[in-house]
């Protein structure tokens, strides 16, 4: 995997620096993250998995700028961050077309709301339709479109900025267990092909496995996270050996 370069710079780093957040309950504070710290190199992809309200989606949306942290620090390539940024895009479970929009409009909306010309923005955005497999669909409404294809439009709009880094919070979650195999693979090879930093929130240990370099178990009653490496050749191949040999673990 070859990190995105700038000249000899490498972009998409991340450090989370003693990461901490409580939310109020009931009057009484809720830790949610406590005293985080881990380095995230340029061009890695690292899942976050761990049960139901033990802080994936509070740490993506730190992680997003769109959370602040009680304390601690998001580095990224050696900069503080504070509030969102274009180096970042976020992808969620549900893509939220805007249904007055095609397809193509969609995509280029968020480099015209940058003031980036609207035949310049139409040809950028055509690059990630191709890109995910979409080129006949430009023309198309929201309402035409499957959830599959609804959400590759989401990606496709999420990678026209071009971000380095991909944060994706449960962006299968909502598709059926046939379409989420192909996005699987689809997001795989968008992955290695745009050299994007990419961090998935998933409850899905098999996704985990199956996109990521390293898996982030956080837990809900305060245990230290766990952080595994997952040691496998890539690309990897679902009806190869090594996927079947690490589902028989
Ligand atoms: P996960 O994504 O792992 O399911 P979340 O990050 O959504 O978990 O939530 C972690 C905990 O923080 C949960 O107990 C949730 O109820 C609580 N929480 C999340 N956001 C808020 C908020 N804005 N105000 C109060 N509590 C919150």
């Amino acid at each position: 995997m070859t990190p995105q370069a700038t000249g000899d710079t490498l972009r998409g780093a991340v450090s989370l620096r003693h990461l901490s957040k409580a939310f109020t309950l009931n009057g009484q504070p809720l830790p949610v993250l406590r005293n985080l710290s881990l380095d995230i190199r340029a061009g890695e992809s690292l899942a976050i998995v761990g049960p139901s309200g033990c802080g994936k989606t509070t740490l993506l949306r730190m992680l997003a700028g769109l959370e602040a942290a009680d304390s601690g620090q998001v580095v990224i390539d050696g900069r503080p961050v504070a509030g969102v940024g274009t180096e970042r895009a976020v992808i969620y479970q549900e893509p939220r077309l805007l249904p007055w929009l095609t397809v193509l409009e969609n995509v280029a909306f968020g480099l015209e709301v940058r003031g980036i010309a609207r035949s310049v923005a139409q040809d950028r955005a055509r690059r990630h339709i191709r890109l995910v497999g979409l080129s006949d669909f430009e023309n198309a409404w929201p309402r035409q479109l499957s959830g599959g294809m609804a959400q590759r439009v989401g990606i496709a709009r999420a990678l026209t900025v071009q971000p380095e880094i991909l944060l994706l919070d449960e962006p299968l979650g909502a598709l059926d267990a046939m379409t989420k195999l192909t996005m699987q693979e689809e997001l795989a090879r968008i992955w290695r092909e745009e050299n994007v930093t990419m961090i998935l929130v998933t409850h899905d240990l098999e996704e985990a496995i199956f996109l990521a370099d390293r898996v982030l178990v956080l837990s809900a009653d305060g245990t230290p996270p766990a952080l595994i490496p997952v040691d496998l050749p890539r690309p990897r191949d679902r009806n190869g050996a090594d996927f079947v040999r690490m589902r028989r673990m």
